[in-house]
């Protein structure tokens, strides 16, 4: 324990100075979380909770890893911040490491960010400087994306609520109707287009997947007009969809090589980092000197957490873990009350779609039962565990579960009859 101490206090307590010292962004915290371990975490009263959001997508190694753990304190013992003035063996290795499993060919290179927005900020000012040299603009992304909250990669976002307050945004985003290949072709074909950018599942719009055989179209297109194709995999990337990039599953990428991929949530398995990965020596030449910067971005303790985390993934072979559980997890969830309507997802990037729309009640009462899920649409629970999630723990969830509709249907009732 640090002798640094916070101090403590209930749930109900702590939640109240919550309230009277952080802006009120994301509403009311559902619990104050005190400590964690493997894939449960446990609030300040007690109470323990099978984590099956995973901190939205990024605790892959779940909580307190030992080999996590032991490479971020070791390399904060050695050196633990220099400006980007100056290289480190960590931070290059990671550069080596992601381009080599993102299958990069010779000439690609990796710039490093601090979070996904920025991630997706940068490539997007990638599509400019492209678009630039050809006299194009027009930035193309998809209804129901979500990229992030600043400025640039909320143009790229979709939503209206989080669009509106902040408009004028960056100009030039269109957004093309969600998995339509004639309404992208159409907008290809209108001309002047320097990029697209996708996200192969679209995880914040409630874990949906273009058909199979969209990226083709979509990689045909950037190509045949000479435009970036971006592919956002800050959700779906490090092995959260059973392949390092979820573009590398033959039924989502179908086989494709992008032109500039992003990376976050997973990667640093808990310790903020993001990347953005250029395919080749022209995507990956495009910022020169001067044109991009960070303060944070590459630091050798956050390229530390993200050589732990993927030699974790590899060593205890999770990326295969992720494939087999997912797979029998869905089809057990499908079976487990007849009010799930369809189950969807990829690995262990899961939705679970209610007949009724009382996710919102479902997620509190699963919440209230142990287990921490989130609803990302009224319809939908997402499930993104930790990788390492047993068959086990993802098994008591798929028993808890119709207890849990029962008590948020339940709940809906009562809000509707109030
Ligand atoms: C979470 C997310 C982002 C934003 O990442 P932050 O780290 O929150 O900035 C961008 N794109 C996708 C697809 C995401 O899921």
């Amino acid at each position: 324990m640090s002798e640094i101490a916070t101090t403590q206090g209930s749930g109900s307590e702590l939640s109240q100075r919550y309230a009277g010292a952080l802006m009120n962004t994301f509403g009311p915290p559902q619990r104050v979380l005190v400590r964690g371990e493997g894939a449960y975490v446990w609030d300040a009263d007690g109470a323990r909770y099978l984590d099956l959001l995973g901190g939205i997508a990024v605790n892959a190694l779940g909580q307190a890893h030992p080999t996590l753990v032991s490479a971020v304190a070791a390399q904060l013992g050695t050196l633990g911040h220099v400006s980007n003035f100056f290289a480190t063996p960590t931070q290059i290795t990671l550069a080596e490491r992601l381009l080599e499993l993102a299958q990069a060919p010779a000439g690609s290179r990796v710039f490093f960010t601090n979070s996904g927005t920025e991630a997706n900020e940068a490539a997007l000012k990638m599509i400019r400087v492209h678009g630039r040299a050809r006299g194009t603009s027009r930035v193309l992304a998809l209804e129901g994306a979500f990229h992030g909250r600043t400025m640039g990669a909320l143009a790229l976002t979709h939503k209206a609520a989080y669009r509106e307050p902040f408009e004028p945004l960056p100009g030039g985003v269109e957004h093309v109707p969600f998995d339509d290949v004639a309404a992208l072709e159409a907008a290809f074909e209108a001309g002047g287009v320097a990029g697209l950018v996708v996200e192969p599942v679209q995880g914040e719009a409630g874990v949906r997947s273009p058909a199979p055989g969209y990226l083709a179209a979509a990689r045909e297109l950037a190509t045949r007009h000479d435009a970036l194709l971006v592919l956002d995999e800050v959700q779906t990337g490090v092995g959260r969809c059973g392949e390092w990039l979820s573009h590398h599953a033959q039924e989502i990428g179908g086989g494709i090589v992008p032109d500039v991929v992003t990376l976050a949530k997973g990667l640093g398995g808990g310790i903020p980092v993001g990347a953005v990965i250029a395919y080749g020596e022209g995507p990956g030449t495009l910022f020169g000197p001067g044109n991009h910067g960070t303060t944070f971005g590459g630091n050798p303790v956050a390229a530390a957490a993200a050589l732990a985390t993927i030699h974790v993934i590899e060593r205890d072979g999770l990326l295969a873990h992720v494939r087999q559980l997912g797979r029998s997890w869905r089809a057990a969830l499908s079976a487990a009350d007849p009010r799930v309507a369809a189950v969807r997802g990829h690995g262990l990037l899961i939705a679970v779609e209610l007949d009724a729309p009382i996710a919102a009640h479902v997620q509190t009462a699963a919440l209230a039962a142990g287990f921490i899920v989130n609803a990302p649409t009224p319809t939908s629970l997402r499930l993104a565990p930790p990788l390492v999630l047993t068959a086990e723990q993802a098994a008591s969830f798929t028993a808890a579960l119709p207890a849990a509709i029962d008590a948020g249907a339940r709940a809906a009732a009562r809000q509707e009859t109030s």
